[in-house]
């Protein structure tokens, strides 16, 4: 590294140090551009086959795996998650994703090669986009370096990722066990930094495509540092999942959903449900056993087994957290609301539910990225469905019902990229995740994820051989 500033990283839980990273400069951006551009057009990962690259991809995560409990307690130390949610959770899920990219790597889809012109052979072929820019979050840090390396490796392409400046030693790792599995070296690339490292990356010329997790209003910066070399963009952004309850739903399974969903890694989740709406008949019921269950969360040190949430990201955040509470005009405090007595170190704040707030109020239209939950009525299916769908963001949202049919029409009129029935919060490595609206665009996972990394390449063949007319080229097909 070159002259670049130190930084602590802290444990949110504890606040103590628990290591420290430099913040990379614009030339230490240049290196890591250079190394990755280097091993892109020497073709050491590009040019091998895609069962080659598998090879190496799944070897890569079976060293995750087998390094699990030591990820697990580090990326619970850095990110104040409890440590079962690692453990049992984002890293088993993680090392699902990368094996899914290394076996979809080799069977890539597209147009089947024919005869589309007559005297004409097109085949499609899918090749790496270069050098990628991978940026990522706080939530999840290793899952989301894995969401975006996975496709990224697959498909032959060489990155240079940087995780959050708050969470950055378990994307560390990863780039460790990468070199240890045979990713050669130069192919996967870490800066550690924040938004200035971040910037010097997304505006850099060799870069040809960036993948960016994180909030919409820097998602809009990205676009605008991204123009000047109109470089391929894939975004997931911010939430504000809505969770919509008929009062036919099975109501016990959707107050434990509504409690999970809410409170899953503090709320610091782009899909958790941050707007309950529950039909007016149920409204009573559902909010008393809400509340009570809600109120039963283990709020403490993460690294014990028997804790349900630890503590937000950083000071910022809780002041945030903190700052929308304030402004709550009109809504009331159902649960929580503050920070939890007893916990003088750390970032804690409680699983807080509000009720009444106005929808179109901030506490209703913003992403909080806190435990803080609304828990509002409606009146009939029309009604639900446009409180659903009246906000900018679009990544995810629930309805629960035993009305097979209504589900269906929820389904079909809810804007947002993943919807789920009597459920909210599951994905599966197979399936897309991504946005619609101020959500984003491009997707996370599955085959969709893995086209993203690619571009398509249309190679004609002129199968006769007869000579050719000069007009010949200017006309679609052969003239008689
Ligand atoms: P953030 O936007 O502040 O930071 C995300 C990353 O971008 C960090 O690595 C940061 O250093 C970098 N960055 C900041 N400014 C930059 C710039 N100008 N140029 C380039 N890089 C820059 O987000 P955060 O606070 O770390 O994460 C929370 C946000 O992430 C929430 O909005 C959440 O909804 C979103 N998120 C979305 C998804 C999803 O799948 N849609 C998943 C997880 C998190």
């Amino acid at each position: 590294m070159v002259k670049s500033a130190k930084r602590p990283i802290l444990n949110p839980a504890t606040e103590e140090i628990i290591a420290e990273t430099v913040d990379a400069g614009p030339r230490d951006v240049d290196r890591a551009v250079a190394a990755a551009k280097k091993s892109f057009d020497s073709g050491v990962w590009s040019g091998k086959s895609p069962a080659e690259r598998s090879t190496v991809i799944l070897k890569w995560a079976g060293l995750i795996e087998a390094d699990l409990a030591a990820l697990a307690e580090l990326e619970s130390r850095n990110t104040g998650k409890p440590v079962k949610l690692a453990r049992d959770g984002d890293i088993p899920f993680a090392v699902d994703n990368l094996r899914f990219f290394a076996a979809a790597a080799r069977c890539p889809e597209g147009a089947g090669t024919g005869e589309y012109s007559a005297g004409y052979t097109s085949v499609i072929r899918r090749e790496p986009v270069g050098v990628t820019a991978l940026i990522t979050p706080w939530n999840y840090p290793l899952m989301m370096a894995a969401w975006k390396l996975g496709p990224a490796l697959a498909a032959g392409n060489t990155c240079v990722i940087k995780p959050s400046r708050l969470t950055p030693l378990t994307t560390m790792e990863l780039g460790r066990l990468a070199l240890e599995a045979g990713i050669p070296e130069g192919v996967l690339n870490v800066v550690t930094g924040a938004e200035e490292t971040g910037r010097a990356l997304t505006s850099h010329p060799d870069v040809r495509m960036i993948s960016f997790t994180g909030d919409t209003e820097t998602g809009r910066k990205i676009m605008v540092q991204a123009s000047a070399t109109v470089k391929r963009l894939t975004f997931e952004l911010g939430g504000k999942a809505p969770f919509v309850v008929f009062a036919d739903a099975d109501l016990d399974a959707a107050v434990q959903g509504a409690v999970v969903a809410s409170f899953v890694n503090c709320g610091q989740d782009c899909t958790a449900a941050t707007r309950i709406y529950v039909e007016q008949s149920a409204l009573k019921r559902f909010t008393a056993a809400f509340v009570k269950e809600a109120g039963k969360l283990r709020v403490g040190d993460p690294s014990k087994p028997g804790t349900d949430m630890g503590p937000l990201i950083s000071a910022e955040q809780r002041a945030r957290v903190e700052g929308f509470l304030q402004r709550a005009k009109g809504a009331r405090v159902l649960l929580g609301g503050r920070r939890p007595k007893g916990l003088r170190q750390g970032f804690f704040f409680e699983p807080t539910i509000m009720a009444g707030a106005a929808q179109d109020s901030e506490l209703v239209q913003s992403e909080i990225f806190g435990p803080v939950v609304c828990l509002l009525g409606f009146n009939d299916e029309a009604q639900a469905l446009a409180l659903a769908n009246d906000v900018r963001y679009g990544l995810a949202g629930s309805v629960w019902t035993r009305d097979v049919q209504r589900a269906l029409r929820m389904v079909n009129g809810l804007r947002f990229g993943t919807v789920w029935v009597n459920d909210h919060l599951p994905l599966a490595s197979e399936m897309p995740h991504g946005g619609f609206k101020e959500s984003g665009f491009g997707k996370d996972l599955s085959k969709y994820a893995l086209e993203e990394y690619t571009v398509a390449k249309h190679v004609m063949f002129e199968t006769t051989g007869a000579a050719r007319k000069p007009w010949h080229y200017t006309v679609f097909g052969e003239p008689g």
